[in-house]
């Protein structure tokens, strides 16, 4: 194996963090002034500072999204990565952590240590993050400096040291001795102690250095950037290229941006670079000043950029040769239904929802229900309002919360084992799944206990991806299933009719059979989130205090007592929690302080008034089918979970001991807390021409969309289907469930010949320059601008034509399709490209009808072609367009205007570069 090689960075990344006004952004911008970068430091208070140039940020005063800055400090260049200081917002906290080399603890001289600071702390202890200390605003007290070093010491811990001017006198290097072994050693023996003892100490969180000023008076910020400047140390990084992404956001331009550290050797703007596993080119490398953006010719090992090109990456995401994958602590743990306005399209908000997730991806923005109810997750109630402005700001949309509640998690207490069967028309697959409990914060597993001769590898690889590759819904009340190893043991597909949607089919109702067996037998237990917390009250609020932690809490100790203050530390359930801060401050008076910091899934304290509050009948949700799919006299049939036992093609099998992890399986597999960053990339997800479900969705997806369906009868002729339902009706209505009966076999399709244009809308929008440009800015203008200049083609024309997107979306992702004036538009099923969606349509009408697609996606040429289609490829379909109405793309162009003038106060003062 040939030697990792090492190279040495001088840039290091610093964050300053804060409880909210203790004086980060003024710390920041004095920073930025004392170090050439910015000519006068702006005042917060005057709302021109560097740093706050959101508007939501301006109004109420805090920091919500980080940016970066560079400064030069002697040889060294550091990052300066502004952080949120508001507890909600502490995943995006995380996320810098993960990036993070040294960290700045603003305190507040007249407050003191408060809550939020206890939770970063914690946090810097579990990154192993070293801190500086700088204790802001000693203008405004008369409090001494040894009284606010005790009260580090005791609300933080040890370690804490003010560095002098001169650190060679025998106080400080006797203190500092005390802290750190080696400066001891030093020290007793008559050594000189170093500046790089002192770093070594530093960097091993041994001793935290404090400094004491005012950042607003200018005080004491030269010497806190003496020390950053002498005692960090600079790191070594592999050369092999690596990066890891812990920010996207989008500029003004509506270009995506993924904030990296790299870790790893040096990228070149341009450069093919693996992220998460797939080759995607690096377009531009941006040096990121506040607000403005520098193009990069390259970067090295410990800087931070941000890169434009990489259209799937999420907060997260590993690029090049990096490996270590972290999992957030924090999750979201609130949700609330989102009321939008009446006159937005629910697509359309969706989409800029989608695009918002990109920027904070605990939000989690999914729709659920027959309606597409739009539902948001939240870390707390103040994301609402940021959500809120920014939708305001950015695309003057008025959009309001329904009052947020807690988001529950659902497990089982025993194993069960569970069937899935799938077998329409033509087609068969059957899982056989065994689900086994396992223990608190697990998550979801997926193995198998199957030979190969039973079942091909691939298959099995594929059985296990489905299990992974989603949340499966609980049956109590419609919570995501956690803590469960889902280990397959029997499966058959038919060689000849299954396709890869068919496992799918199969392996999630298999898991909701289950789901549905446990509930039935007592055997499904509710989750909800639990922190861990410390609470600190005076004395004669110690009873109180107690009272309420033995009705509130699952379990605590104390009081443990420290001077006049009494200290409890325990577990409580969120919702136990809810509002009891406030409570808390009343009756202390203001003096108690409690921190919270979340601490996983367990028991649902009351499960009893939270499945009554719920409300949630799992045999009434159609996205979450817990019966089969059969074949009965040439005609699908669902059978209900509780029949399908009885039924099954396959034997049940025994559950072998033996189990083989699919390390490809594995790898695909996303944690749930991740899971909607990824789902994310569909957004632009077209653009980078992915062909993943191709074979999955291919024919599978047509013969039972009910939508389509609506087009056939349009276009095909309404008496199609007429004789179908006698033939179906086999157990009498009671057992039918409409939405999941499979049309039988042919189809008398009347003639003459029609005439069909498909139109593969992303495709065709990234293949023409002007839209392709509106689509920079704003995908859903594009669309738009489309869907009216192929409403006026087709009315010269007639042809029908149908525009398809791409939507890893839309109403509980069954997919839908809305008739636009003369055209019709479908947005894809969940996960089903826009060309697997036009194969399938092709492959069922080519050959009865004149069907013409437009795309210029070379292989679905080749294939539709195949399938007797005619093609027309982007250039062409314009050409058209532009013969039969030259007046379209005025029309066009009057939009973009438009659309400029609502984006324009997001103008920055240097923008991105365009591609
Ligand atoms: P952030 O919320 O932590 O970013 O805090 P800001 O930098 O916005 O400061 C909050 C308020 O405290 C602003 O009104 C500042 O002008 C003020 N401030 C910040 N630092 C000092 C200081 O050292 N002394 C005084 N007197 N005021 C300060």
């Amino acid at each position: 194996m040939p030697k990792r090689r090492f190279m040495k960075s001088r840039f290091i990344s610093i964050a300053l963090t804060a409880h909210v006004d203790a004086g980060k952004t003024t710390l920041s911008e004095s920073i930025l002034y004392h170090t050439g970068v910015i000519r006068k430091a702006g005042r917060v208070d005057h709302g021109d500072s560097f740093f706050d140039n959101a508007r939501e940020e301006r109004a109420r005063g805090i920091t919500i999204f980080s940016k970066e800055a560079e400064f030069p400090l002697g040889e060294k260049i550091f990052t300066l990565i502004d952080t949120p200081g508001h507890a909600d917002f502490s995943a995006e906290m995380e996320r810098v952590l993960n990036v993070l080399d040294y960290a700045v603890l603003i305190i507040s001289a007249p407050d003191g240590v408060r809550g939020q600071d206890l939770t970063l702390w914690k946090l810097f202890r579990t990154y192993r993050i070293p801190v500086f200390v700088f204790v802001n605003k000693m203008d405004l007290t008369d409090r001494g400096r040894e009284e606010i070093l005790t009260e580090l010491q005791k609300e933080l811990g040890e370690g804490f040291l003010e560095f002098p001017e001169n650190t060679g006198s025998e106080v400080f290097l006797e203190s500092a001795a005390m802290l750190d072994e080696n400066v001891m050693q030093a020290y007793l023996e008559g050594e000189t102690v170093t500046g790089q003892m002192l770093a070594a100490a530093i960097a091993e969180r041994r001793i935290f250095p404090v400094v004491f000023g005012s950042a607003l008076k200018d005080q004491g910020v030269d010497r806190l950037l003496e020390l950053l400047s002498d005692y960090t140390q600079e790191k070594e990084y592999p050369e092999a290229f690596s990066a890891r992404v812990f920010k996207i956001t989008r500029d003004s331009k509506g270009n995506r941006l993924s904030h990296v550290r790299i870790t790893g050797g040096i990228l070149k703007a341009k450069d093919l670079i693996l992220a998460d596993g797939q080759e995607t080119k690096a377009e531009q490398i941006l040096k990121m000043q506040g607000g403005k953006t520098e193009q990069l010719p390259e970067a090295e090992a410990g800087r931070i950029v941000a890169l434009t090109g990489l259209k799937e990456t999420r907060a997260g995401s590993l690029l090049g040769a990096e490996t270590v994958s972290t999992r957030p602590l924090l999750v979201p743990i609130f949700s609330s239904r989102i009321l939008p306005p009446e006159d937005v399209d629910p697509h359309r908000l969706y989409d800029i929802l989608k695009s918002l997730e990109e920027e904070i991806p605990e939000i989690r923005i999914e729709t659920r229900g027959r309606d597409g109810e739009l539902h948001c997750q939240l870390m707390g109630e103040v994301q609402t309002d940021v959500i809120r402005s920014l939708l305001k700001e950015r695309w003057d949309m008025d959009i309001r919360f329904a009052p947020a509640s807690i988001v529950y998690k659902e497990t089982i207490t025993a194993p069960v084992y569970c069937a899935g069967l799938y077998e329409p028309l033509k087609q068969y697959s059957e899982v056989h799944l065994v689900l086994e409990p396992l223990e608190r914060g697990s998550g979801v597993e997926a193995v198998s206990a199957l030979s190969e001769d039973v079942l091909p590898r691939h298959f099995q690889r594929l059985i296990l991806t489905h299990v992974m590759e989603k949340a499966h819904t609980g049956t109590l009340t419609g919570g995501e299933m956690t803590d469960v190893r889902v280990v397959l043991v029997n499966a058959r597909a038919h060689a000849k009719h299954t396709e890869g949607g068919d496992f799918r089919q199969a392996t999630y109702r298999a898991i909701r059979q289950g789901l549905m067996k446990s509930r039935s037998l007592g055997e499904c237990m509710l989750l909800e989130p639990w922190y861990s917390f410390e609470l600190r009250v005076p004395r004669e609020s110690a009873g109180r205090a107690m009272t309420d932690l033995s009705r509130i809490a699952g379990s605590f100790d104390g009081p443990d007592w420290d001077g006049e203050t009494a200290v409890f530390c325990g577990r409580a359930a969120v919702s136990a929690m809810q509002g009891y801060d406030r409570e808390m401050i009343s009756y202390t008076g203001g003096f108690g302080r409690l921190a919270l910091t979340f601490d996983g899934y367990d028991r649902c304290r009351d499960e009893a008034a939270a499945l009554a509050a719920s409300n949630y009948d799992p045999e009434l949700d159609p996205d979450n089918p817990s019966g089969s799919v059969f074949c009965v006299h040439g005609a699908g049939y669902y059978m209900p979970w509780d029949e399908v036992d009885a039924n099954l093609h396959l034997e049940k099998a025994e559950r072998q001991e033996k189990e083989m992890p699919l390390e490809d399986a594995a790898q695909t597999a996303v944690p749930a807390s991740e899971r909607a960053g990824a789902a994310q990339a569909g957004m632009a997800g077209r653009a980078s021409g992915s062909k993943e479900g191709r074979t999955d969705y291919l024919g599978a997806g047509l013969a039972q969309d009910r939508e389509l369906e609506a087009i056939f009868l349009q276009t095909l002729g309404a008496n199609r289907r007429s004789d179908k339902s006698s033939r179906q009706n086999r157990g009498g209505d009671s057992l039918r469930k409409p939405e999941q009966m499979v049309p039988g076999e042919t189809r008398s399709i009347p003639e003459p010949k029609k005439q069909f244009l498909l139109v593969d809308g992303y495709n065709i929008i990234f293949g023409w320059d002007e839209l392709k440009e509106l689509a920079a800015v704003s995908i859903d203008s594009a669309r738009a601008a489309l869907t009216d200049i192929l409403a006026n083609y087709q009315g010269y024309k007639g042809m029908t034509l149908i525009l398809v997107f791409d939507a890893y979306k839309v109403r509980g992702g069954q997919g839908s399709i809305e008739k636009y004036h003369n055209i019709y538009i479908v947005y894809t099923k969940e996960a089903q490209t826009a060309d697997a969606y036009i194969e399938a349509t092709v492959h069922e009408i080519g050959r009865k009808h004149r069907v013409t697609v437009a795309t210029s996606d070379g292989l679905e040429q080749t294939i539709v072609f195949g399938e007797g289609a005619m093609r027309l490829s982007a250039r062409e379909l314009k050409e058209a367009v532009e013969e039969c109405n030259a007046d379209i793309f005025e029309r066009f162009t009057r939009r973009e205007t438009r659309l400029e003038n609502r984006i324009g106060p997001q103008k920055e003062e240097t923008g991105t570069p365009g591609d």
